[in-house]
């Protein structure tokens, strides 16, 4: 396994010499380290991707798309040794990996085909004796900063659109799981041209910092905390240049007493768990009709007692850890808050004693709206259910929350489903069901869950700048 930064082709230790360790969560073990890197280490990728960019921008759509396709192809030829590495930096078990790699590799292709569709209005001659076209064009060198719960997959949804424009990266994957990311760059080195993919590992406030700060890079593109996405808006904003936020999330589920009961039920037990509730659209801010409150916290909570924690490796295994120290400690504040503060712990509200960073899937019945554990961000395997009155309400209490990522309504009233889905205040809405995503869709935010899109060809889009070109004849 790869272990050092990739810059313009080679493969370099950091310039000072320092590295972080890197953890496995379901055992709480080192599993190796990789540099720690600096400003000089980032100037260096920065430089070979802005030489880079010279030729690779100036490549057809077709010429990138069939390297792009070659860059699919490695990726799914390596497929089993691609899970292993995310299953053991992430604690991800082995029953839900395929689904994440499946959409990796799906979203290569998409790219690699997206490259040849930028489209534009038609030309004409809006000024006598001038004819007006429009140019999409690339930006430079792009700045991609990953997260650490998909982290191949997060690093795809920057790679993938910013390449397929005719871009260059530097990408910086999360100090917690950087393995992925040297692999992918390690499969690629010999279809992807040096300085195209640079990948400098290193922490957040040091190695992130200067990339965000380093006068040649023309976008930031993050996926991260809000908390993050507000330090890189306004360090980003000293030289001016593009951010691309794609944020954290609080999806609300809302369940009117005419849903399929059981289907939301076997749909939450499923997606508000799977990552261990580490997933920005999670489902974990249930708000539950008056008519079937009861029946719902009964039925969720015995579904919930079924999931099994343990091993990721074990194919019995339903949900792993979280993936740090600090998560844990995070997770187990907050279910402690909301229990101090008068919700009820229907199951879970504790770690569990093995080593590693493992948590209880939890469910915590009727907090107040204005409580920590509906209004914040948990990352953790634990859901809120709370008691509506009426449609109002509802989507009132939905609507209240600073994120804007995601939320699903369950109901068999196909206006009312078209009235929620009109006035809901996020960037995908799900009717009855939760979670499926797909190349061809967007996925992005509203309010404090930032600003573009991953996925689809606005993504792509989104890495290139229009260009208005007047001739005068
Ligand atoms: P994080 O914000 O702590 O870190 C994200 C990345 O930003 C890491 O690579 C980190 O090193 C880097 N970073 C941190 N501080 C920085 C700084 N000052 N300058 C530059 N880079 C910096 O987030 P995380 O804990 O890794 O990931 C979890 C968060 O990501 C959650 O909030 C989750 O909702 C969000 N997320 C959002 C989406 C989405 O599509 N909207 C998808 C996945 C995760």
């Amino acid at each position: 396994m790869p272990s050092t930064n990739f810059i313009n082709g080679e493969w370099r230790d950091s310039i000072d010499g320092a590295t972080d360790s890197v953890i496995n969560p379901a055992t709480g073990e080192a599993i190796g380290s990789v540099p720690s890197s600096g400003v000089a280490d980032v100037d260096a990728a920065v430089t070979a991707a802005a030489k880079a960019f010279e030729s690779w921008g100036r490549m057809t759509p077709r010429g990138r798309s069939e390297i792009l396709h070659r860059v699919a192809d490695a990726i799914e030829a390596d497929l089993e040794n691609l899970k292993r590495i995310e299953m053991e930096n992430c604690g991800k078990p082995a029953s839900m990996i395929e689904f994440e790699m499946d959409l990796t590799l799906d979203n290569w292709r998409f790219f690699a085909g997206g490259a040849r569709f930028l489209e534009g209005r038609a030309g004409g001659e809006y000024l006598e004796e001038h004819t007006s076209y429009l140019r999409r064009d690339p930006l430079g060198v792009i700045g991609g900063i990953a997260p650490w719960n998909y982290p191949l997959n997060m690093a795809t949804w920057k790679l993938g659109p910013a390449l397929a424009a005719g871009n260059t990266v530097v990408l910086k994957p999360s100090e917690l799981t950087p393995f992925s990311a040297l692999r992918l760059a390690e499969i690629t080195a010999d279809i992807l041209p040096p300085g195209v993919l640079n990948v400098v590992t290193g922490q957040g406030r040091t190695a992130g910092d200067a990339l965000v700060r380093h006068p040649k890079v023309a976008m930031v593109s993050l996926t991260g905390s809000v908390e993050t996405g507000k330090v890189i808006a306004r360090t980003a904003a000293e030289t001016l240049k593009r951010v691309h936020l794609e944020l954290g999330g609080k999806a609300p589920v809302i369940i009117f007493d005419d849903a399929d009961i059981e289907a939301a039920i076997a749909c939450l037990v499923e997606m508000s768990y799977y990552n261990s509730g580490q997933d920005c659209t999670a489902p974990c801010r249930i708000l539950a009709g008056p008519g079937i409150y009861d029946d719902f916290v009964s039925g969720l909570t015995d579904a919930v007692a079924g999931i099994s924690t343990g091993d990721p490796f074990d194919e019995a295994t339903g949900m792993g850890p979280v993936i740090s120290a600090n998560q844990l400690a995070r997770v187990e504040g907050m279910v402690a808050r909301a229990v101090e503060a008068g919700a009820e712990l229907t199951i879970g509200g504790s770690s569990i004693d093995r080593p590693g960073f493992f948590y209880s899937p939890s469910v915590i019945a009727g907090p107040a709206q204005e409580s920590e554990i509906v209004q914040r961000e948990v990352f953790g395997p634990v859901v809120s259910v709370q008691r509506f009155t009426d449609e109002e309400t509802a989507l009132a209490w939905a609507n209240d929350i600073d994120y804007g990522l995601s939320a699903s309504v369950w109901t068999s009233d196909v206006g009312r489903a078209m009235r929620m889905t009109a006035a809901l205040q996020f960037g995908c809405i799900w009717v009855n069901d939760h979670i499926p995503i797909v190349s061809e869709m967007p996925h992005g935010g509203f309010k404090q869950s930032g600003y573009g899109n991953d996925m689809s060809i606005y993504a792509i889009e989104h890495y290139t700048e229009l260009k208005h070109v007047m001739i005068k004849h």
